[in-house]
């Protein structure tokens, strides 16, 4: 089975209600990009990849698009196979490992397809048909965070992640505070996420203002060696998200004891298959970590679930993905939901996903 079409699509996904707010950006819409791969026995296979606006990571929409049309007349008459394809997309682009992710995803799901597997069947089998979610809590005024803390609590989120910095550091610690006040009783895990917003002084004062507050801190700093500088001097399990930006800085931090887990995002790494590997590194580290993407709609939900039912649940910290804060589905019949802070997995060949092709208009580039 080979590819013998390549087709993109770019498509508007508005932010409901308020602007999704992190330390460092004010999210109102996001333009995800979607590949539709089409085999020549007229199989179909879609990906996506949504960065989180230009600033989140060395990652934006139209970067998506221009590295995908570099790569996509060399991939036409390649075989549907994973790691075939990833050898090939290496072969013609250095880098860009968020372009190559949509297309690894169009491969797993095209494959599972023709095989009448799920993706997570190809990526070794499910170990859970149901996963826990989390909600990203933004940055908002003290009361207005507690109140939804404690309205997504009642949703049954088993989880919360309260983004801070980008203000007065006294503020945060009010924040955490007071959330964990709230929902202490509740069962609830907590993660405090700086989204590198936070200085290392800041974040010192963090972790000692709210030593009586169990949660992962993720990413509170903007590097590395940030990062090292105040790892032995932190009170609370230290998680990196931005900063693991391949497979070998994650081996980096997991070899030298620098994290304790990790928020990861699966376009980050490139996809599925670079994803399914660093699940099986963190399990041989004992690791916990998140299956994640930045953002986009249900085929790289579907994606995140399929790669997060294959962890070890006791090692799967969540999975986040956007559907809380957009409007509508690709799929008609549905696709992806948060139902009580868990997302079922989709059931059906490939991602389990059929999107409704007419959403997305007419391909912005074609290939074959
Ligand atoms: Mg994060």
């Amino acid at each position: 089975m080979i590819i013998k079409e390549i087709h993109l699509f770019q498509h508007e996904l508005p932010v409901k209600g308020r602007a999704y707010t992190m330390a460092r950006a004010e999210i109102r819409a996001l333009r995800t990009v979607l590949v539709k791969i089409v085999t020549d026995g007229g199989l179909v296979g879609w990906g996506e990849t949504c960065p989180l606006g230009p600033t989140y990571a060395a990652a934006h929409s139209g970067g998506a698009v221009a590295a995908i049309a570099e790569m996509a007349p060399g991939l036409v008459g390649t075989e549907v196979l994973p790691l075939t394809l990833q050898r090939k997309m290496d072969g013609l682009l250095n880098g860009h490992n968020y372009a190559k992710a949509a297309l690894d995803i169009a491969a797993f799901d095209a494959l599972g397809r023709h095989l009448g597997l799920g993706v997570a069947d190809l990526l070794g089998g499910a170990a859970a048909q149901r996963v826990p979610s989390y909600y990203a809590l933004g940055i908002a005024a003290p009361d207005d965070t507690v109140r939804m803390a404690q309205e997504k609590c009642g949703e049954g989120y088993p989880r919360l992640q309260i983004k801070v910095g980008g203000r007065d550091v006294e503020i945060d610690v009010a924040v955490v505070r007071k959330v964990w006040e709230k929902v202490k009783d509740r069962g609830v895990r907590l993660a405090v996420d700086g989204n590198r917003g936070l200085t290392t002084g800041d974040t010192l004062r963090l972790s000692r203002a709210c030593q009586a507050v169990p949660f992962v801190l993720e990413q509170p700093c903007n590097s590395l060696e940030e990062l090292r500088q105040i790892r032995s001097q932190l009170g609370h399990p230290l998680y990196m998200d931005e900063n693991a930006v391949d497979l070998a800085t994650a081996i980096s931090a997991m070899g030298t004891g620098l994290v304790d887990g990790f928020g990861m995002k699966l376009t980050r790494l490139g996809g599925l298959q670079p994803m399914s590997a660093f699940r099986d590194l963190c399990a041989a580290r004992n690791l916990r970590h998140t299956c994640d993407d930045s953002w986009g709609g249900d085929i790289i939900a579907a994606a995140c679930v399929h790669l997060a039912a294959t962890v070890q649940p006791r090692l799967l910290e969540g999975v986040w993905i956007a559907q809380p804060y957009i409007e509508g589905h690709y799929n008609p019949e549905g696709g992806v939901k948060i139902d009580e802070g868990h997302i079922n997995l989709p059931q059906g060949p490939g991602l389990g996903v059929s999107p409704d092709e007419s959403l997305f208009g007419a391909p912005v580039a074609s290939f074959g």
